[in-house]
């Protein structure tokens, strides 16, 4: 039985900021818009008493001065982070206690290198920005693919009931390039099927679980036969190592 509501507030095109709720107190995850999130407050009754930050870019974090000014919140926040300081930098293994909950914080550099994850086994909640999303990865504009694959690799080793709360609704676009990836992969023929009706009611895709995102998701399947094979044939892998599987499925999905 979780203790907490969770819930997603859409923000610009296909941001959710993730409403985390609990009586009448509520937190944020990667506020890029105040206003969204000032409506949904007022809409449930909530008092905001935190924010959590995964990472510096703006569409996680610009409203994070807003809301401070507006409900006198606190913001945790990764080190060293182009959008902080935060009230409390918090560090791998530190734990953030989320209206009574404890969160773990994950180390997670690719995307960005300030980038960190959130994790509640009680809860069975990940908030990983955009380092995971359903059926794909963030671009890794920062770190290293190397990196980005060991921090994926981090998530992938958590228990398989985590619900995956990322920070878009890519899923779509992602499980189209994954089928081009993995085109006999029956589970993601079938998470396909599954989230198409989703969007086609407006619903969200987000979250899935880790044991979703290990069956269909390419940016963790590094040691598949087929994706190995597909990105061989295509003259795309380079090395045939899961750095190598990794990097090449990357490199092709960037070219989009
Ligand atoms: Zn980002």
């Amino acid at each position: 039985m979780n203790n907490l509501t969770i819930s997603p507030i859409p923000a610009f095109s296909d941001n959710y900021i993730w409403l985390i709720q609990s009586g009448g107190s509520a937190y944020v995850v990667d506020p890029g818009e105040a206003e969204p999130v000032l409506n949904a407050l007022e809409h449930h009754g909530l008092a905001l008493e935190g924010i959590l930050v995964t990472h510096h870019h703006y569409d996680h974090t610009g409203a994070v001065d807003a809301l401070k000014q507006a409900t006198g919140c606190g913001v945790s926040g990764p080190p060293d982070s182009p959008a902080g300081p935060y009230d409390h930098i918090v560090h791998e293994g530190d734990i953030v206690d989320v209206l009574g909950v404890d969160f773990e914080v994950i180390s997670v550099p690719g995307h960005t290198l300030d980038h960190i994850a959130y994790f509640s086994g009680a809860e069975n909640a990940l908030f990983c920005g955009d380092t995971l999303f359903v059926g794909g990865c963030g671009r890794v504009f920062e770190g290293s693919n190397e990196q980005m694959r060991a921090s994926l690799a981090k998530l992938a080793a958590l228990p398989a009931g985590s619900r995956v709360f990322c920070a878009h609704e890519y899923t779509l676009a992602n499980l189209q390039f994954a089928l081009r990836v993995e085109p006999e992969n029956r589970a993601l023929q079938a998470a396909i099927h599954h989230c198409a009706e989703k969007r086609d009611k407006g619903e969200p895709t987000v979250p899935s679980t880790l044991a979703d995102e290990l069956s269909y998701n390419p940016f963790l399947r590094w040691d598949s036969p087929e994706i190995r094979q597909t990105l061989s044939n295509k003259g795309l892998l380079e090395q045939d190592s899961d750095d190598g599987v990794f990097a090449a499925a990357r490199e092709w999905k960037n070219q989009g």
